[in-house]
């Protein structure tokens, strides 16, 4: 597969053993996948055979480096693989992409022993669990988070507070948490530090989200009520790290975020260029009035410049460049893409857009939490434009 690699360093794959990886995919989404997804969408249903085909495939260990048993992939590969499951169904692609952020926080800030301990679990899946940041006060500002960890006299840490919206809380097992170790640190950052947080006593999960869209993958609050984890668990061994070390992953974070508006932008436009040439209206299918071609013509552009986006930003991450602006322009106008795409085809499908027998509504609903996940979009264009004129100053 990928040449070997740390997470930081520059990843390349062969083209001929892409190519194959992407035709296992399509093989595993045509026979596995697309034959569910109503049924377990519908039903909110945790698709438990799929992730066991998810792990027999690797993709636990997609951007896990292959010295700890993960396939190693390039971010740009990686892209491509979320891009093609999401343009048929985006909320399985959240079982492995949090999952893998919570691995990439060990593998780029993580001790050698941390490293050895955790990461060829997590690259099997047999370890599999999240990101747990957000709390019910602070999410975009996650400095404000209370959960507060104490060390004991001996030496562990004691943790109470709750987090919140935490996707992967009730069928995952371990969580990059962030806590503050100094709730009385000025900056506030200063205080803060991310633990590999496994689940045994002390640590609860509490009530699950119903929500509009991701459905199948539980989103769900963890509860800490004196919660004791090992010093070992620290990341990097060294309190105060956190706040980088949780917002450090986010290129990676959002080129994935990017991909997934990819996915769901691509997958309307395919939804709605079939069904608009097997519906006739005036005695011609609706793609042959003007009307009907303008959207098209719309949500072809915006497709494909959301995928020339993120592959831009993949790549630069793939060179070992700084791409934070690029991530954050690629996630910003690819989960837009994907809001307006999928509108669009649900104007194209008129009444029967609001039909569960079609996918086009599960587009909709999925579409949304692009805007919100790793960064809301609002936040992203202040992201953008301050370090536009930082590089623009006059
Ligand atoms: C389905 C789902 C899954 C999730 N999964 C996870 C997960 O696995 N792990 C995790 O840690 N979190 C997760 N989250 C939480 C997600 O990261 C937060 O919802 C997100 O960061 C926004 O935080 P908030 O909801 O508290 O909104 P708030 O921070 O309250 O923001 C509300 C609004 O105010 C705007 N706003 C806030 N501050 C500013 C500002 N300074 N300037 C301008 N506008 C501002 C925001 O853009 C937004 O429009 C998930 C959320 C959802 C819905």
């Amino acid at each position: 597969m990928a040449t070997a690699a740390k997470i930081d360093q520059i990843r390349t794959i062969d083209p001929e053993e892409e190519r194959a990886f992407m035709d296992a995919i399509d093989r595993w989404m045509e026979r596995e996948v697309i034959p569910v997804i109503k049924h377990h969408d519908h039903n909110d249903l945790w698709p438990a055979e799929l992730v066991e085909q998810m792990a027999e495939m690797g993709l636990f260990g997609a951007t896990i480096g292959q010295e700890y048993g993960g396939l190693g992939l390039p971010a740009t590969t990686y892209a491509k693989i979320v891009m093609k499951i999401s343009s048929h169904w985006m909320a399985i692609t959240g079982i492995f992409n949090s999952h893998l952020i919570m691995a990439a926080a060990v593998e780029r800030f993580g001790t050698a022993q941390q490293k050895a301990k955790w990461l060829p679990k997590f690259a099997t899946g047999e370890i599999r669990g999240g990101l747990a940041l957000t709390e019910p006060n602070a999410g975009t500002d996650l400095q404000a988070i209370r959960t507060v960890a104490r060390k004991d006299e001996n030496g562990d840490y004691i943790l109470n507070g709750t987090k919140t919206w935490i996707s992967n809380a009730l069928n995952g097992s371990c969580f990059a948490l962030l806590a503050k170790t100094d709730p009385k640190a000025e900056p506030r950052y200063k205080g803060m530090s991310l633990f590999i947080a496994d689940k045994r006593d002390g640590l609860s999960t509490g009530k699950k989200f119903d929500k509009l869209g991701y459905k199948a993958i539980d989103s769900a609050e963890l509860v800490m009520e004196d919660y004791r984890i090992p010093a070992d668990q620290l990341i990097g061994g060294e309190e105060g790290q956190g706040f980088f070390q949780a917002t450090g992953g986010l290129e990676l974070g959002r080129i994935n975020v990017a991909a997934r508006g990819v996915g769901l932008a691509e997958g309307s436009l395919r939804l709605a260029t079939e069904y608009s040439q097997q519906r006739e209206t005036m005695g011609k299918p609706i793609a042959q009035h003007q009307a009907i071609q303008l959207k098209l013509g719309e949500m072809v552009t915006r497709a494909r410049a959301a995928r020339l986006l993120t592959l831009d930003a993949s790549e630069a991450y793939d060179r070992g460049e700084r791409c934070d602006k690029e991530a954050g322009i690629a996630k910003y106008f690819a989960s837009e893409a994907a809001v307006e795409n999928s509108q669009e085809a649900m104007r194209i499908f008129g009444g029967y857009s609001y039909s569960k027998e079609y996918d086009i509504e599960r587009f909709y609903r999925d579409s949304m939490l692009m805007c919100i996940g790793e960064g809301t979009n609002e936040m992203q264009r202040i992201i953008i434009a301050k370090q536009h004129l930082k590089e623009n100053q006059i």
